[in-house]
């Protein structure tokens, strides 16, 4: 798979897809995600998470990530020509870019609370660094084993992605009572709350009950080339 994903790059067979976030009581496309793909000539498509992991030991990560970050610079540019609609584009960012300090385009970054476990106070001046430069800080996968609260108190963050995990068991009513007052607390700190992995009406209908409009899920939409 090393081998395989530097011909890959080279060959266009990594592609650019991206899903919408939706504002769940109307719909309405409010934004999207990057997410890369890779069309295998012989083992078709492959899922990221076969991938990544690879990528990230070996540091390709970087290469990738700021090839699909080019081809959504040029999706947004396209579309801004063409007078089309724009929304705000995420786009992935690997623990492994954490130290540069010359990210600086007007996209949301999503990053994993798990870059923190690095320890390093850095990372604050680096968000703050890129907040200046008008990019949006998303914290990825929220509520899924690392500590972040630490991080809601002491650090100004524009959006935070709830996980699909998270929003599971909704007929267990400690989950019902967790997912309710986690987006009440997050609302009250001011942050912007995204819920991902919606894939039923039930759970469409609780969140929207919780007062949590945004979303991105199967329900609404897959991610699309
Ligand atoms: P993620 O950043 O948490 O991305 C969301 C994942 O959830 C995507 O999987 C998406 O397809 C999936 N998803 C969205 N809605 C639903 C739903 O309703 N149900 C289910 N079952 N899944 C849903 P994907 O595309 O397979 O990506 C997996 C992970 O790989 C991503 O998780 C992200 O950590 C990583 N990844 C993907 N593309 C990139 C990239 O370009 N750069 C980096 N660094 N990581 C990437
Ligand atoms: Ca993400
Ligand atoms: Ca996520």
């Amino acid at each position: 798979m090393e081998n395989d994903i530097v011909s890959a790059l080279e060959n266009g067979e990594l592609q650019l897809y991206v899903q919408p976030k939706v504002d769940m009581r109307d719909g309405r496309v409010i934004g999207g995600e990057a997410l890369v793909r890779w069309k295998h000539p012989e083992k078709g498509l492959v899922p990221p998470r076969e991938f990544i992991p690879v990528l990230e030991k070996n540091g390709f990560i970087i290469n990738v990530d700021e090839y699909i970050w080019e081809k959504v610079f040029a999706y947004l540019g396209k579309l801004h020509r063409e007078d089309r609609m724009l929304v705000p584009v995420s786009i992935n960012v690997s623990r492994l870019h954490a130290y540069d300090e010359k990210l600086a385009e007007t996209l949301t970054i999503e990053i994993t609370e798990s870059i923190q476990l690095q320890g390093n106070d850095n990372f604050m001046d680096i968000f703050n660094c890129w907040r200046d430069a008008g990019i949006e800080i998303s914290i990825d996968d929220f509520g899924t084993g690392y500590s972040t609260m630490n991080m809601l108190k002491n650090q100004t963050l524009d959006e935070i992605k709830i996980d699909r995990e998270f929003i599971r068991d909704l007929e267990k009513d400690k989950s019902r009572i967790i997912i309710r007052n986690t987006i009440a607390m997050l609302q009250q700190l001011g942050v912007h709350i995204v819920i991902e992995g919606v894939e039923t009406e039930e759970q469409k209908s609780f969140l929207l009950g919780c007062g949590c409009t945004d979303a991105q899920g199967f329900l609404f939409h897959r991610p699309m080339p």
